[in-house]
Order: C-alpha cells, then sequence, then structure tokens
C-alpha cells in the first residue's frame, strides 16, 4: 500500500510547508542556540508553551521544526519529533514513554543496535519479550498485564523478515497497545503505516531519506491512530494540549530537552535536501535489488538468498502487499560452502565493503563478524544470521556494473 506522496509534493514540501523568507526554497539553517524576546511575558509564555517559538535549541530550533513539517506530511502523521541519529529517537522515545516494570514486546529480528539498546532496557527493570513478529500469534502470545507497547521493524535486516503489520496492528487495537515501527527500511513512499493504523514510526534518517551517506538523523512521527488517554506513562505535565500531541510532547521534554539528543540545524538542511529525491532512489534502488537478487539467485556460487521480491521468500505475498509491489534495496546471501567469502569480498572493485545502507552506493558487509558479532552465536541462530551471510544494500547505480562486479568477484573467489 503507497501513499500519495508525489515527486511534485517532495520537491515542493519545504518551500510550500515553511514558507522561507525572501523566497528562498529551502528553510534557512539559523544555528542561534539561544532566542530574543519582546519582554519577560512573551519569554514566560513561550516557556510554559502557550505561545510558539523556541526558547533554546536544544529543544528546538527552526531547522529541525522545518524537516519536522516535511517528516509530518510525509507519513500524514499529527506531529514531529526529530534526533541526533536514529538510535537517538528510538532509545529517546523508549526512555520517554516507559518505566520500570513495563512489559514490551520487540521483535527477535532487531537491528543488532537496537537489540543491544534493549539490552539497556532491561538493565532499567523494563520486561522485553523478545519474538518472532513474521506472526502475530507470536506477539499475541506473549502479551500479558503489564504489556504497555510492541516495537518492531518492517523489513528486518539481514535476514528480510517481513513483519506481520496487519495482524500486530489488529492486537494492539484489541488490548490498547502502542505500536511503534521502525519503517527506516520501507519510508512513506513505499508504506502506508499511518493508513495501516500503526501507532508511531521511528525511522534513521540517516539511510533512505538523508540517503547520500553524508549526515545522521532520526525522527519519531505520531500517525494519530492511537488514544493516549490508554497510555498510563503520560506525566500530568504533558496533557496539555489535545490528546493527540501527549505522547510527542513527553517525547519532546524528555528525549529532546531533557536527554539532549537533538539534530543539528546543518544536518537538519541537509537531510531535507535528501528527502526531495527520496522516491527517485528508492525506485532505483529496489529496482536494482531485484535485478541483482535474480542474478544471485542463479548463480551456481550462491548457495541461498534473502530477499522478499523472490517468489520463494517466505513473507513474499506479505511484502508486495504492504509494499505496492516494491521490496527494498536490502538484499543478503550465503556463497557455497566451498567458496572464502572473504575472498569474494576482497575482490569486489565497486561495492564497497562497509556498514552502511540506504546510501547511493551498493555496500557489501559480512554480518556475523562484524555488526552481530556482540550478538554472539545462540542470538544470531534466533535472528536467522548465518556465519557465511553477506549483506548488501544496493545503490542507484546502473544495475549491470554492480552484477558485473559481483560476477568478476565469484569468479575471482571460485577459482581453484
Ligand atoms: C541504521 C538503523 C538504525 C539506527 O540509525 P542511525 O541513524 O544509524 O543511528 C535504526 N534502525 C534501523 C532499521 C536502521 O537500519
Amino acid at each position: 500500500m503507497k501513499k500519495s506522496t508525489s515527486n511534485t509534493q517532495l520537491v515542493h514540501a519545504d518551500r510550500l510547508l515553511n514558507r522561507p523568507q525572501h523566497g528562498a526554497v529551502h528553510e534557512a539553517t539559523n544555528n542561534s542556540v539561544l532566542f530574543e524576546f519582546e519582554d519577560v511575558a512573551q519569554l514566560e509564555s513561550v516557556f510554559q508553551g502557550k505561545e510558539a517559538g523556541h526558547v533554546y535549541s536544544r529543544s528546538s530550533s527552526g531547522s529541525a521544526v522545518a524537516l519536522q513539517n516535511m517528516l509530518c506530511a510525509l507519513e500524514d502523521g499529527v506531529g514531529a519529533v526529530a534526533f541526533a541519529t536514529g538510535m537517538a529517537g528510538i532509545s529517546g522515545v523508549l526512555f520517554s514513554l516507559l518505566k520500570a516494570g513495563d512489559h514490551i514486546i520487540v521483535s527477535q529480528f532487531l537491528f543488532g543496535n537496537t537489540r543491544s539498546f534493549m539490552e539497556t532496557l532491561q538493565q532499567f527493570g523494563i520486561q522485553i519479550s523478545f519474538v518472532d513478529v513474521s506472526y502475530a500469534q507470536c506477539v499475541q502470545d506473549a502479551i500479558n498485564e503489564n504489556t504497555t507497547l510492541v516495537f518492531c521493524e518492517s523489513i528486518a535486516n539481514p535476514g528480510t523478515q517481513v513483519s506481520d503489520i496487519e495482524g500486530i496492528v489488529k492486537l494492539c487495537t484489541e488490548h490498547d497497545l502502542l505500536f511503534i515501527l521502525d519503517n527506516t527500511m520501507t519510508p512513506a513512499t513505499m508504506l502506508n503505516a499511518k493508513a495501516l493504523n500503526v501507532s508511531m514510526i521511528v525511522t534513521s534518517l540517516t539511510k533512505y531519506i538523508g540517503g547520500h551517506g553524508n549526515v545522521l538523523g532520526g525522527a519519531a512521527v505520531d500517525l494519530g491512530n492511537y488514544n493516549w488517554e490508554n497510555f498510563s506513562n503520560i506525566s500530568d505535565k504533558y496533557k496539555v494540549a489535545d490528546t493527540s500531541q501527549w505522547g510527542l510532547t513527553q517525547i519532546r521534554k524528555r528525549g529532546l530537552r531533557d536527554m539532549g539528543a537533538t539534530l543539528a540545524p546543518a544536518s537538519a538542511h541537509q537531510i531535507s535536501v535528501g528527502l526531495e529525491t527520496l522516491n527517485l532512489r528508492l525506485d532505483k534502488t529496489c529496482i536494482n535489488a531485484m535485478a541483482i537478487a535474480k542474478f544471485l539467485d542463479t548463480h551456481a556460487s550462491v548457495a541461498k538468498v534473502f530477499y522478499p521480491g523472490m517468489p520463494e521468500h517466505p513473507q513474499h505475498a506479505r511484502a508486495k502487499a504492504l509494499f505496492n509491489g516494491q521490496f527494498g534495496g536490502i538484499l543478503s546471501f550465503e556463497l557455497n560452502n566451498n567458496i572464502d567469502m572473504r575472498k569474494f569480498l576482497n575482490a569486489l572493485q565497486l561495492v564497497i565493503c562497509a556498514t552502511h545502507l540506504g546510501d547511493t552506493r551498493t555496500l557489501a558487509l559480512p554480518v556475523a563478524t562484524t555488526i552481530f558479532y556482540e550478538n554472539g552465536p545462540e542470538q544470531r541462530e534466533v535472528m536467522g544470521i548465518g556465519d557465511s551471510m553477506i549483506r548488501m544494500s544496493i545503490g542507484i547505480e546502473d544495475a549491470q556494473d554492480v552484477i558485473d562486479d559481483i560476477a568478476q568477484a565469484l569468479a575471482v573467489c571460485s577459482e581453484r
């Protein structure tokens, strides 16, 4: 299910939503940390949230608000908060909303750093069930009287498991649970999380939205589908505006003001420029990924390909329905047992061996020995990560050039 986000909307969003001064087409990057007021009465009124404005740029700045407006429009939400990184967004949201004694249900296939952060949360007295979110039944079985929220990713990496978003939404609606979806892999141009009734999305802006490997950022967007009156952890102090804003108000006060993981104004500008070409880049990325997955699938040296676009992928039909016929830019594969995975990676000449994803350039990474090394063999097995698994983040090059590079590297490592 695709949102009606058009290239036209993305290209003109900054100009039309933010109305920059002097006819500029970008909101100006303003680096001021402090803000001056007409008089003390106005200072007090802005501090108390009675009047719009900025008091100190750790809490808000014009540049961050301009990006938030664009992200909110992109997801058709009721509000957005930008953070310094994707991890700052995830940790800021969860630390702001949870308290000791809460129980949460989380995907067992999480992005490695998110998984590691969940273990930090456990040290603060939050109970966590890690479940297979490709089956809503596994989520249902984990619900207890202290459960407050469910957290998962649309498409996991490197295993490319696709969450049962519709099934989980149904359960969360029945049990008044907040459903937070990390949709980094499937921005709004691929997935209409609002229409599916997801409560809130969190995303790494560093990936497809920024898109060029030159800026870090993260965000949370409240999609307006959740009734915050059912969430017992909202402090009375933050029940100020209408109920739709309660969650984000608490996240801004705690996650930004108190914890300080604020997005820098210059970064907000760079990300907003990336956003203009999101659709174009993602379309090309998905086309390339499909072509490269098909090439790998038929190659004699490749044992297994993980890509939701392949008909034999366990959640292929679900991915097709949810992501409007697109399947994302991440694929993983395993080479035949007798082939040295390191020799293959070292032989790549165009594809870069690096950790990152959602870039314009195609990247490759051995996952078990790098980003999932800390998790250890047992967790890796539950996550479906084999020792020789290679993850690729497909870029926007001409697909044939990437295929040629993979083919020559496979030829080199298959030599006896
Ligand atoms: C990269 C990533 C993050 C973290 O984002 P950063 O901007 O690198 O902090 C979170 N979730 C997913 C799914 C990611 O791919």
